[in-house]
């Protein structure tokens, strides 16, 4: 049996029509940069987040990027942000001219260690970015305390989490600011780039606007400088017509995490731990392995026809990228010791418990 990481073609052939005649729309009104398509799914997504404002972007790096500007970032600032992530939560950091301050991670979780957070800060620390990730909310209720605590922004990357919900609020709604990413591969891809700024704060959101548009508001008036960093109409109604399908997607990726885990009960892989209170979107499913073992298991899994993942092999700290700041491995032991241990199995909302329990049978018999 074939089973790809990901499969955007079978999730395309069951909503074909519609989406078709949404890309045909556009065409045809030739509505391709702004106007009704882009109002209309920023505020559908800011409605689906539980938020009053949202600004589309060209990608989810911008929408760090922007956010982080839009708040006031830049040299002189640290913000502080999670080891385990992709490498644009830190790189948008950078890019405002502010400095990145990592964090080891909770080993349960792989998210931010809301324990460690404090020590990070100093007086020039400025924002916190908690990334949502793998679809698992952050330990929000504690970084807000935190941040409220010390006067620091909350960034929230959720860009793996569209739709998860944290005690009950959605993310996206929970920090100052929050910055999705719509990569094709996302829980809420677009078929390109596409991003979003979503938040609560009116005079932000106008900000981000501004920053995301040569920093003007009308064809001229040029305030500031901005960047061009936009949602094409193409993808706004792309994006509209996969909105409508986000929960029901966002349940199958759960349903499949939970057949996940009862199917893989008994083996000596641990298998994701939720927080309480959460609702997870399994961006990704991830599974730890003994370190030695992890790369005879993948190409056990591949001979076999799975397909696998590591997200991510290399802790952001300790990548090349950040060699200046001269962190050891040992600054971030958990997320260290994770990116060597960390197996990402194939995750969409399409997986069925046929492929699932042909998986954790394939596991099982490496493990013998
Ligand atoms: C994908 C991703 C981003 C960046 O989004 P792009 O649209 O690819 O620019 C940022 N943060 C995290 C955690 C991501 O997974």
């Amino acid at each position: 049996m074939n089973i790809p990481f990901v499969d955007l073609k079978i999730q395309y052939a069951g909503i074909k029509t519609e989406i078709d005649a949404a890309i045909a729309e556009v065409i045809s009104k030739t509505a391709f940069i702004g106007g009704a398509h882009l109002k209309s799914f920023e505020e559908a997504f800011a409605n689906f987040c539980g938020a009053k404002h949202c600004v589309g972007v060209g990608n989810g790096t911008d929408a760090l990027f922007i956010a982080l500007k839009a708040l006031g970032l830049g040299a002189g600032d640290e913000v502080i942000t999670a080891a385990n992530s992709f490498i644009a939560t830190s790189e948008a950091i950078t890019m405002t001219g502010a400095k990145p301050v990592f964090v080891d991670i909770n080993p349960a979780t792989y998210n931010i260690a809301v324990d460690k957070i404090e020590a990070a800060v100093t007086p020039n620390t400025k924002a916190i970015i908690p990334v949502h990730l793998y679809g698992q909310p952050a330990q929000m209720d504690e970084i807000l305390e935190l941040a409220k605590k010390h006067g620091l922004k909350v960034v929230e990357d959720a860009a793996q989490a569209h739709g998860a919900t944290y005690k009950g609020r959605t993310v996206g709604s929970i920090g100052d600011v929050a910055c999705f990413s719509f990569y094709p591969g996302k829980n809420l891809g677009a078929y390109g780039d596409g991003g979003a700024v979503v938040t609560n704060n009116k005079e932000l959101a106008v900000k981000v606007r501004m920053l995301a548009n040569h920093g003007r508001i009308d064809k001229y008036d040029h305030e500031i400088e901005g960047v061009n960093s936009r949602l094409d109409g193409l993808q706004c109604a792309i994006l509209s017509v996969k909105l409508k399908h986000l929960q029901k997607w966002s349940d199958q990726r759960r349903a499949n995490a939970y057949l996940y885990n009862k199917h893989l009960e008994g083996t000596d892989l641990v298998t994701p731990v939720e927080i309480e209170n959460v609702d997870a979107v399994y961006h990704l499913y991830i599974v730890r392995v003994k370190a030695q073992e992890r790369q005879k298991l993948q190409e056990h899994l591949k001979a076999n026809g799975i397909a696998s993942g590591i997200h991510y092999p290399i802790a952001l700290p300790n990548l090349k990228a950040y060699a200046y700041l001269n962190h050891s491995e040992n600054d971030f032991p958990e997320a260290t010791k994770a990116s060597h241990e960390i197996l990402s199995l194939p995750m969409f909302p399409e997986l069925t418990e046929e492929q699932i329990i042909y998986i954790a049978d394939k596991i099982k018999s490496f493990n013998k």
